[in-house]
Formats: C-alpha cells, sequence, structure tokens
C-alpha cells in the first residue's frame, strides 16, 4: 500500500551541524509529511526536485513548537522541533497557523512511538541548552514533553524524575475571561476560569497555549488575561510562615501606627494583611490592636485583588502599594511595614538615623527666601553646600511620619529631583535641608521671564519634568502634588521637582482632604477629587496642567473660576484650552493626560519617550 500524503509545504530547515565548524545555516525545503516518513528536497526552478532528507516516523521521538526568543535570521519565524534518535531537527514555519498544523499532525503520526518524556523548549546555542542551561547535547529535556494534541489521548501523569523543571516563574500562565470554542482545527476551546501555559505569545491577537490536559492549540487573546504570579517574597513587607500570633506580637512591639505586613493566611494560596492601629474601636476593641484583611480575589475583569472595598489590582505588589497611600477602607493606611527578617535592632535604627540627620552645629541659617505651605523657608549653608532650608511648624506634621516619610524621600536620587539632604529634628521648629535652586519657583520664574522663551525652552521644561516623574513611578512613588509651583529652577535653567511626598507629611486637612482650602483642586483628577484616589496616574493628569502653565508662562489654570465650575466643566468633559505657545503635538500629550479614567492616561515613561522625539526634531 502506498502510503497517504497528510501535509505537504514549503518550510526552512536549520541544517544539521555535522562539523562543529560548519556554519549554522538556512534552507529553503519542501516537506512533505506521509504515513510513512518526513521528507524534505530542494527545489529548483525548471528542473527535477532533489531529496536532501527523509526521517522514517517510527524513529521521532518527540514534535514539540520550539519557545524562543533569539532572533531568526531566515523568512520563516515560526520554529518547531522534531528530535529522532539523538538529533534534533529544527523547522520554521511561514506563520502560526501552519507551524500548528504541522506539529499537530506530526504528533499525531507519532503518538505511539516510544517518546521522550521529557524536551527542550528552547534551542541549544552558545554550548548549552537555553531553556536549562545544561551543557550537554543530549543532556535530559528539562520540559514535560506531551505527545498528544488532542483530548482523545491525555498524557500518562509525569513521574517524579519527569516533572517540568521550567520554574513556574519561567511560564507565563493566563486564565481564561469567557468560554471559547474552536473555530478552526488549530484553536482549542477555552472555559472560563481556567489556567491555560503560554507556549507562544508571538502573534498579536492568538497565542498558542496549552490547557491541563496537554492540549495545545491557539486562543483569541481577547478571550483570555495574564495571571501575574504574584511573586511577593522580595518584597520587605512579605513575611512568609508567620502566624497571627507572631504577626500581632511583632506589631504591637513596633507600636506605630500604621505598622503592617503580609503573611499567608491559614487557607493556602491566600495572603493576610495584619495592620497595627491605635484609633477607637467601635465595638468595645482592643485598643490598640491589630486588624487582619485578607486579600480577596475577583474574577471580573481577569484576576484582580483588593482589600476591604472594591479598589481592584492586577497583583498584590500593587494593591499594596495603593494601599500605602489610601485607606481606602482599612482603619489607617499601610504606613510602615515591619519584617522579621530585617529585625528591630536598635544599633540599626541608630545607624540610619545618623545619615539622615542633620546636626543644626552644621548649619548656618541666612536670609529668608519666601513663605511656604508649612513654615518659612530660609537660604543657608550645610557642610559648605549652599542650600535652601525649609523650617516646618511642629503642630503641622506628626513627628514620627516626619522622619519615615523623610527616609523615603533622601532615597530618592535623580538629577531631576531637588535633593533633600536631610532633616534636622533637634532644631524647633524642624528642618527639612535641600539643595538649593539658583532661579527659584518655576511658576514665578515663568512669570517673570514671560516672552523670551523659545519653543525649545518650553519643551525642555517639560522634559526635564517628565524625566523627575517618571523616575518617581518607577520607584512606586507619588508626588500628590505636582505644580508649576513645586517645581524650581536651577542656575543652568534646568528644572526639577520638588515637594514630592510633602503632603503625607502634613497633618494639615486643608491641604489633604478635596475640601480643604488649600487642596490643589485645579490640578487634581476626578478620582482624586471624588474619592481621594491618588497613583502615577493622577500624578499625570498635574502633568498635563503643569505643561498647561509651562506653555502659558505662568498663567494659573482656569483663572476666573471657582472649584465647583471647574469640577462642573470637568464633569461636561471640558478641559483646559490650548494655550497660544503651544503646538498641536503638545496639546495632544496635555490632552492624553487629562483622560477621565486613570488607565487611559499615559505612564510618565511613555510621556518621556514623546516628549524626547519631539524634542529631537
Ligand atoms: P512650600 O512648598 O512649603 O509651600 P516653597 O517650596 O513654595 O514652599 O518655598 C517657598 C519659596 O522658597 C519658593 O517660592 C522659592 O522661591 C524658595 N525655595 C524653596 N525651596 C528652594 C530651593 N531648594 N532653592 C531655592 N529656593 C527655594
Amino acid at each position: 500500500m502506498y502510503p497517504r500524503v497528510i501535509l505537504k509545504g514549503t518550510l526552512f530547515k536549520k541544517s544539521q551541524q555535522k562539523r562543529r565548524t560548519s556554519p549554522c545555516n538556512y534552507k529553503e525545503r519542501y516537506f512533505v509529511l506521509n504515513t510513512q516518513d518526513l521528507t524534505y528536497s530542494e527545489r529548483r526552478p525548471g528542473k527535477k526536485p532533489i531529496q536532501k532528507g527523509c526521517i522514517e516516523l517510527c524513529r521521532i521521538k518527540c514534535v514539540e513548537i520550539v519557545r524562543s526568543d533569539v532572533p531568526i535570521p531566515c523568512e520563516f519565524k515560526y520554529p518547531f522541533q522534531v528530535v529522532y534518535d539523538s538529533y534534533y531537527l529544527y523547522i520554521f514555519a511561514p506563520d502560526n497557523d501552519s507551524r500548528l498544523k504541522w506539529v499537530r499532525a506530526l504528533k499525531e503520526e507519532t503518538k505511539h512511538n516510544s517518546l521522550s518524556l521529557t524536551y527542550h523548549p528552547d534551542f541549544w546555542g552558545d554550548g548549552r541548552w537555553r531553556c536549562c542551561g545544561q551543557a550537554e547535547k543530549l543532556a535530559p529535556g528539562c520540559s514535560e514533553y506531551y505527545p498528544t494534541g488532542t483530548a482523545s489521548k491525555k498524557p500518562l501523569p509525569p513521574t517524579p524524575e519527569t516533572q517540568p523543571r521550567l520554574s513556574s516563574s519561567e511560564q507565563k500562565i493566563v486564565v481564561a475571561l469567557k468560554n471559547f470554542s474552536s473555530v478552526e482545527e488549530t484553536d482549542i476551546p477555552l472555559h472560563k476560569g481556567e489556567e491555560y501555559v503560554v507556549i507562544d505569545s508571538s502573534e498579536p491577537n492568538w497565542w498558542t497555549v496549552r490547557d491541563k490536559d496537554g492540549n495545545v492549540g491557539m486562543v483569541p487573546c481577547m478571550y483570555i488575561t495574564e495571571k501575574l504570579l504574584n511573586n511577593i517574597e522580595k518584597y520587605e513587607w512579605y513575611n512568609k510562615d508567620i502566624t497571627r500570633t507572631e504577626a500581632e506580637e511583632l506589631l504591637m512591639n513596633e507600636n506605630k501606627e500604621g505598622a503592617f505586613m503580609v503573611r499567608d493566611s491559614r487557607q493556602a494560596g491566600v495572603y493576610t494583611v495584619s495592620v497595627f492601629t491605635k484609633a477607637p474601636g467601635s465595638n468595645g476593641e482592643k485598643n490598640p490592636r491589630v486588624k487582619h484583611y485578607k486579600i480577596r480575589e475577583t474574577m471580573s475583569e481577569g484576576i484582580q485583588f483588593y482589600l476591604a472595598e472594591k479598589y481592584l489590582f492586577s497583583t498584590i505588589p500593587e494593591l499594596i502599594n495603593y494601599h500605602q497611600y489610601n485607606a481606602a477602607g482599612l482603619i489607617t493606611r499601610l504606613r510602615h511595614c515591619v519584617s522579621r527578617d530585617t529585625g528591630n535592632s536598635p544599633r540599626t535604627k541608630e545607624i540610619a538615623s545618623e545619615k539622615w540627620e542633620v546636626d543644626p552645629e552644621d548649619l548656618t541659617f541666612g536670609e529668608e527666601l519666601g513663605c511656604g505651605q508649612f513654615g518659612v523657608v530660609l537660604e543657608g549653608y550645610w557642610r559648605g553646600n549652599k542650600v535652601a532650608i525649609k523650617t516646618v511648624r511642629k503642630d503641622s506634621m506628626s513627628d514620627e511620619d516626619f522622619k519615615e516619610e523623610a527616609k523615603i524621600m533622601m532615597k530618592l536620587a535623580h538629577p531631576k529631583l531637588v535633593k533633600l539632604y536631610g532633616v534636622c529634628m533637634q532644631h524647633s521648629p524642624i528642618c527639612l535641608i535641600f539643595e538649593f535652586l539658583e532661579n527659584g519657583c518655576l511658576m514665578d520664574f515663568l512669570r517673570a521671564k514671560k516672552g523670551s522663551f523659545k519653543q525649545e525652552d518650553l519643551l525642555g521644561m517639560c522634559l526635564d519634568v517628565s524625566e523627575a516623574m517618571a523616575y518617581l513611578e518607577s520607584s512606586n512613588f507619588i508626588h500628590r502634588d505636582l505644580a508649576a509651583r513645586n517645581c524650581l529652577v536651577s542656575e543652568k535653567y534646568e528644572v526639577k521637582v520638588s515637594d514630592f511626598g510633602m503632603t503625607r507629611i502634613v497633618l494639615d486637612d486643608l491641604y489633604i482632604s478635596s475640601e480643604g482650602s488649600k487642596f490643589a483642586m485645579k490640578w487634581s483628577p476626578p478620582e482624586v477629587i471624588n474619592y481621594t484616589r491618588f497613583s502615577s496616574k493622577s500624578d499625570v493628569w498635574s502633568f498635563g496642567v503643569l505643561m498647561w502653565e509651562v506653555y502659558s508662562e505662568g498663567r494659573l489654570p482656569y483663572e476666573y473660576r471657582s472649584n465647583s465650575e471647574v469640577i462642573a466643566s470637568l464633569n461636561a468633559g471640558d478641559r483646559l484650552l490650548q494655550p497660544r505657545l503651544c503646538p498641536e503635538t503638545v496639546y495632544q500629550l496635555m490632552q492624553w493626560c487629562w483622560k477621565e479614567k486613570p488607565e487611559d492616561r499615559p505612564s510618565f515613561a511613555l510621556l518621556l519617550h514623546q516628549l524626547a522625539s519631539l524634542a529631537d526634531l
């Protein structure tokens, strides 16, 4: 009986390295799969094809997609592998569809062979397997091999030796948002809520995934969401293997409002946030006490996490970061993380504080520069540096918060951020010691030099601020009060961002609360005005207003309108108008910053990129 042809078509193959020195090259071949073998031939126009290879199907041990990020130097970019005897043949298909057809057909034809139990999902290169790093070409595979692509035959459960060695952090897992029924032969169905391992995500709309039974096929990306693995072990606030009682003990010892940690809940796979508070309880609760909040999950738009109220986040670190700034239903915001490992040895604390405490003996106080929100600002000297000394009235902030915030602010260092050198607690009022910037506050500078700016000056100012903000964004730090009045101008006319984090150390409700008279309503997005919901994306809105201030040369936004009129016009979809000096491209960026929904606004990283490319023109 003649063998029946199953599939045929042009593919590329990587030629076998027979000799070590032979270069690795890619050849176009015409492949034919029939019920007996897989052959490939060279086809030349007008000539008879020459068969270049033939692999009997009974010798094939593994057929699988190659998951790799190495650039593929031939026209066809979708690799799969055929492992037979001890050879690896790499074949490249023109698209994912075609690759899947070949892999499926080959698997189907070889599924009864005595197959490998494991395989290498990536290429061999530079003397090692790229997937597992093993330096022996014949080293056993590092991933479990599924010999069949159809549900009709489930793979055998792996034996302990053949457990996939790919760690979960290397695997991308997705969860189905909806049910999906296969339309084409190369698809597999999706069942809402089930997890799938991503095998190939190079296609923008259709990914190749493997379900729990080992079936491989394509699914529409719209129907799945990435399960961001909550790699939380690296975070200081996470305490692995700590009991509720131990957590309570540590937090009570710390005795600080908002001291918190994340720990494993008794229920496997669930986490709990434990937080210390001195706030009075409602029904005779102990005071002070530790409250425990379970981190809950919901599946409405992919897996999302939340705590007390439904403020949803796709990862636990994002959720914690948010609640470090916003109580949002918790008894207090998460202020100081407590970790069992860092310990609270008095010695470490002492050393840390030495670095940020400035000795008043080293300070020389000079003339008054201006009057700030929290007190007078003086010029001065500290260890030979000209500095700005910001005094803070004692009643305007809590001592404890102040130290913690100042420590965080000191850790932030970027050429476009005004450097905080240290704080002086031994002086009354308390002082913050900042780098001195000769040309003072940006808003005053813009007004004073009105009419003299070139386009590149204005764009350069926005670019400077976006650099600082992209840095704060990447440090998970929210400014909360970005505006031209809170930026300063250096001797070389660079703009630097100042006052970052200051709103977190003041107790002044007029400043913090959206109803307060000092609240920067005209720089705030709707979610801050309505729910005090700060984020890097609320900073992005403020940055849009700052760009507007720059291009208006220091005008006040919505100058003749009251706060309530501004809210009404924002709700109606109106935005600040395009300043006369502002090019269309920049105004488009401003409007992007003022999108109603925070998630529709660009990140600072993106804004920086856009502004930089405008500056290059
Ligand atoms: P606050 O933010 O507390 O309201 P400001 O930062 O507005 O205070 O400070 C008041 C004034 O002091 C500013 O307008 C500016 O002229 C001056 N000033 C503040 N910080 C510096 C600094 N680092 N270098 C030079 N001048 C400064």
